[in-house]
């Protein structure tokens, strides 16, 4: 194992910050996992050290063919936001941009760059890209910090053969999203994990750090008839609710990603199994959840378990009401039927924040629209 540390920008006079990476094996493979992007969201930091563990046990053991690369923390702006005692995370103070948002590479001057010198030779078409793409960061511009964390950490995944971002949600069943490209890799990623619900994207749209790394082989494949060998993929984890950190639920995850390592051809005999199903597998389009809104200003009170199935119209939480003479309450209303698999946890709520989202059975959204969370 080496672990290298990757200077980042200092953000004054005085301070220092880097990035910590762990890298196992040798080989031309790349698995790349981070957790914390949303540097407010701190399951993923107990899985990867839980996972860091095992690592280095099999490396030791001499198995871990590939290279595994392992960034436990991917965003030291975002944990040093301390605000009277809250910790945001989730956007840059100076720029206001989602630190999960705005990093992706032109697809376009990638597909100029190496449809010249593709062949029908598929394993020189990826090193050719992989070269291209690690080109692309390089030249990328670094205005702000932010940009300059986002850069550190593509030069560092860019080139994966797989890459796991470690996200959380507000409340949550677990889930993972990745692009419906990939279905075959996405559900044996949500088997290894024991994770029932799978968002699937469009990811020829506006993209996070998961599609950041799968639309220029997607473009690409759109513009090309070349053959790639083994194109990127990649996807976000949601692991459940901020809430939800503890070793019980960390060894088990880290064991799931273990197994999905295994299966991907990491790692061999490492003796992690996939995990149980955390209920019925589902599969959605991204287009498919809708994103329940207050309507009032009022406490949030919730009625329905997460994971429960909720028919439109059916009334499945209040908001209570806190400026009238006598009690009152909104009823919340399922504006879709389908599958409540997220509920705030912030109970104050105000109109226009998000209170729930319901995996539905039709299409609510724009077409390659991400989430806009
Ligand atoms: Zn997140």
């Amino acid at each position: 194992m080496s672990v290298r540390r990757i200077p980042l920008t200092a953000p004054a006079p005085g301070h220092e910050r880097y990035l910590t990476v762990h890298e196992f094996g040798a080989g031309e493979h790349i698995a790349y996992i981070q957790a914390g992007l949303h540097a407010d969201e701190w399951p993923g930091l107990l899985v990867v050290q839980h996972l860091l563990q095992k690592l280095a046990e099999l490396e030791q053991a001499g198995k871990i063919h590939q290279t595994i690369r392992v960034v436990p923390y991917a965003n030291p702006l975002g944990m040093n936001q301390r605000v009277f005692g809250v910790f945001p995370g989730r956007y840059d103070l100076v720029t206001g941009q989602n630190f999960n948002r705005g990093m992706a590479l032109s697809a376009e001057e990638l597909v100029a760059r190496v449809t010249p010198q593709l062949t029908d030779d598929a394993a020189a078409n990826d090193q050719l890209v992989r070269a291209a793409l690690r080109a692309l960061v390089s030249e990328k511009t670094t205005e702000y910090e932010v940009h300059a964390l986002h850069k550190a950490l593509l030069t560092e995944s860019i080139d994966a053969t797989v890459m796991l971002d470690l996200h959380c949600d507000f409340g949550a069943m677990p889930y993972l999203f990745y692009g419906k490209h990939q279905v075959e890799q996405g559900q044996a990623l949500a088997h290894c994990l024991g994770f029932p619900l799978s968002l699937e994207e469009d990811v020829r749209g506006t993209v996070a750090f998961d599609g950041t790394h799968t639309q220029p082989w997607v473009v690409l494949g759109d513009k090309t008839s070349a053959p790639f060998a083994r194109p990127c993929f990649a996807a976000t984890l949601e692991l459940r609710g901020v809430q939800d950190v503890n070793d019980a639920l960390a060894k088990r995850d880290a064991e799931g990603l273990l197994a999905f390592l295994e299966h991907q051809g990491f790692v061999s005999d490492s003796g992690a199994e996939p995990q149980p199903m955390a209920g019925t597998p589902e599969r959605f389009d991204v287009e498919q959840v809708k994103l329940v809104q207050s309507t009032a200003n009022g406490i949030l009170v919730h009625h329905k378990p997460l994971g429960s199935r909720v028919r439109q119209g059916e009334h499945f939480a209040d908001i209570v009401l806190l400026d009238r003479e006598t009690p009152q309450r909104v009823a919340v209303e399922a504006p879709v039927s389908g599958l409540l698999f997220n509920l705030s946890h912030a109970y104050m709520v105000h109109p226009g924040v998000t209170l729930a989202m319901i995996a539905s059975d039709e299409a609510v959204g724009e077409p390659g629209a991400q989430l806009c969370m």
